[in-house]
């Protein structure tokens, strides 16, 4: 189930603490978040990748002690070309806080005792801006782990990877320190796999990303030039002959720009399906997990969405037990859930990965409450998924036909919402987007009657 991610020569951490009994076991705290980002302690500041020097406020003089130190370490980061990380941690940051970095330039980072659970955070964010990437023993859980590599198309449907990585920093999430900084990748580099795709007979394209709506990138030489967000790559993918449906997975309710809503009202070839996770529909539970999101702010997004497209419908993730929801928190989210109506989602039980802040923040969920929680929240979503596909029966939908059937002259394909539709068609039809009417429908898919092939636009 679970495979460690590869493991580099281990980062060495010298940490050097100042002052009461309090500073040494926060020393030992700090230790340990940053373990399972790999790092070792040492025993002198010399040769380490990361010095943090815990400090003490109690009297003046050990202020300047810790200035003078400061001093030395600076000499010690010149003489490792600049690849040594500093940190002031304890009450001196606290109390001097921007100071520090005044007086001292060659200091990364500067955080109070009250933030010693972002140092994993602060610590990947100092490595990315000098160019480094952690590499972490993060162990990586294969279904969160699901973003495919490029491959040659087999069939009218494929994924085109635009984005990766993460700047979120969700407190109970390990890919910002396994995936790295968010990266977009280039337009050109886009618009050419695109178009080999659509040469292979790709109708249906699904744009990849962890984050894949804070994908932008510069297209100066295509029109309207400047710097492009997804709507605007989402405009120009659909000019490409033979692509007829395009989506984009996953997204981030705070990357969610006016543009890209716009966009899902002018462009027909956007499918009108969103998995846009929320998570929790408390605010309380959105904050502690740094989601930078509340739950009126989802909604309004959900709202717009479907003032530009009526009939667009909402997947979402879940993480139910996260430490200190209450039962009123997961309430909350159940009520969300109402107020959305979901045409699919995904719902985990929180599970504590080691070096992520949630880890060790206090009130865990004891396992028999989340058990309990995710049964309610589960059968509510799938009561909301066969509702949903039940919706369509006595429609009749546009379907990309993506293969044959076990039996000969049964065919599947694809509705604009994802739904797996089964019907008899002859195997010739497959890479065809067909009228399909739908006349029977289960939790996870649609029964129809194939009318005839739609005309291409
Ligand atoms: N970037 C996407 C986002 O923000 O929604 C999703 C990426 S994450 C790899 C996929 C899903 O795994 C998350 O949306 C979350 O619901 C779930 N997940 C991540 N860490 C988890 C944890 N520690 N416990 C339970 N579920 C977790
Ligand atoms: Fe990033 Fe998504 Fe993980 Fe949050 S849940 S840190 S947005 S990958």
């Amino acid at each position: 189930m679970t495979t460690p991610t590869s493991r580099p020569e281990p980062k060495r951490l010298f940490i050097k603490t100042y002052g009461c009994q309090m500073n040494v076991y926060d020393s030992e705290r700090m230790r340990d978040v940053l373990r399972p980002l790999g790092y070792q302690p040492v025993d002198g500041p010399e040769t380490a990748d990361l010095v943090v020097l815990n400090t003490c406020h109690i009297r003046e003089k050990a202020t300047e002690k810790v200035y003078s130190e400061l001093g030395q370490i600076k000499k010690m980061k010149e003489a490792s070309g600049g690849k040594m990380t500093i940190a002031v941690a304890g009450c001196v940051a606290q109390a001097e806080g921007a100071e520090i970095m005044r007086r001292q330039p060659a200091v990364d980072l500067v955080l109070g005792p009250q933030a010693y659970h972002k140092l994993p955070e602060m610590v990947a964010r100092a490595s990315r801006a000098a160019g480094d990437r952690l590499e972490t023993e993060f162990e990586t859980l294969e279904k969160f782990d699901a973003l495919p590599k490029q491959r040659e198309a087999d069939g009218p449907a494929a994924f085109l990877s635009v984005q990766e990585g993460c700047d979120k920093f969700c407190t109970f999430c390990v890919v910002p320190y396994t995936r790295g900084a968010e990266l977009s990748r280039p337009v050109d580099d886009i618009v050419i796999e695109a178009r080999s795709l659509a040469a292979q007979g790709v109708r249906d394209i699904s744009l990849l990303g962890q984050n894949v709506n804070a994908w932008h990138g510069a297209a100066p030489k295509l029109e309207g030039g400047g710097e492009w967000g997804l709507g605007q790559l989402a405009r120009h993918l659909s000019k490409i002959g033979g692509i007829d449906r395009i989506r984009y997975t996953t997204s981030h309710p705070r990357d969610m720009d006016d543009d890209l809503i716009a966009a899902h009202g002018e462009v027909p070839e956007l499918m009108p399906f969103l998995h846009l996770p929320v998570q929790s529909g408390s605010d309380r539970i959105l904050k502690a997990m740094n989601r930078g999101h509340t739950a009126e702010h989802y909604l309004d997004i959900m709202r717009r969405m479907r003032d530009a497209r009526p009939d667009m419908a909402l997947a979402s993730d879940f993480i139910v037990g996260f430490p200190g929801e209450s039962d009123q928190d997961f309430e909350d989210t159940m009520n969300l859930v109402r107020e959305v109506g979901y045409a699919i989602a995904y719902s985990f039980k929180y599970s504590p990965r080691p070096g992520t802040p949630a880890a060790d923040m206090f009130g865990h969920v004891p396992e028999e409450v989340k058990d309990e929680r995710l049964q309610q929240l589960q059968t509510l979503l799938k009561q909301q998924q066969t509702e949903f596909n039940a919706s369509k029966v006595g429609e009749t939908l546009p379907v990309l036909v993506t293969g044959k059937g076990k039996m000969p002259g049964q065919a599947h394909g694809r509705s604009p919402w994802m739904q797996a539709v089964h019907f008899d068609a002859p195997e010739s039809l497959v890479g065809q987007i067909v009228d399909v009417k739908i006349v029977g429908s289960t939790m996870s898919s649609l029964t129809g009657e194939y009318a005839h092939v739609v005309e291409a636009a």
